[in-house]
């Protein structure tokens, strides 16, 4: 797809950010561009359009960028999975192991329906640990997650990722 070199080209690889060492893919420079931001958001809908998807859950932070306009475009709900303490309701966790330490998602109660079609959104995927334990959460809540849809996967976990059902839209090979 044409679209694609255009997506790459607006991701900026930051080395040693946060940490000395890591290759950070920004993808807040794609998001300037509207052209290629409505790209992205595209191809993903038009992968979802008609595959009965009843929610989009997005994982905190930027899964939050691109979940809701591609919940918006195929009729779906959008549900945030959240790091810990920030959703009032009651809510249900999944904790996950980091390379230093674990962190936490949690979902409201009752913002999916036994049954339901969902699509995860994050922007990246690496070990594939963060898009796991967004399904362990949704599974917990009785519905089906279709697919993980991300914007960029790192090529070293492909192989794992595979296992998660995960759709990158390209193997970054810049980082
Ligand atoms: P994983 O759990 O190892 O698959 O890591 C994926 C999570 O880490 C996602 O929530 C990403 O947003 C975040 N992440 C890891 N590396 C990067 C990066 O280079 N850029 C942006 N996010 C990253």
């Amino acid at each position: 797809d044409p679209r694609l070199q255009g997506i790459s080209d607006a991701i900026r690889v930051v080395p040693h950010f946060p940490k000395p060492g890591i290759m950070f893919n920004d993808i807040t420079a794609l998001l300037l561009r509207p052209g290629v931001f409505k790209d992205a958001v595209d191809m993903f809908v038009e992968r979802y359009k008609g595959m009965a998807i009843a929610a989009v859950a997005g994982i905190e932070a930027r899964g939050f960028m691109f979940g809701p306009a591609i919940a918006l475009a195929i009729g779906a709900k959008f549900i945030p999975l959240r790091k810990p303490g920030k959703l009032p309701g009651e809510v249900i966790s999944e904790s996950y192991v980091l390379e230093y330490g674990t962190d936490c998602l949690e979902m409201h109660v009752g913002a999916i329906e036994a049954g339901e079609r969902v699509v995860v959104v994050d922007d990246l995927v690496a070990t594939g640990g963060t898009l796991s334990a967004a399904i362990r959460l949704i599974e917990r809540a009785g519905a089906d997650v279709v697919e993980c849809a991300c914007l960029i996967g790192l090529p070293k976990f492909k192989v794992r990722t595979r296992s998660y059902l995960v759709l990158p839209l390209f193997q970054n090979i810049r980082c």
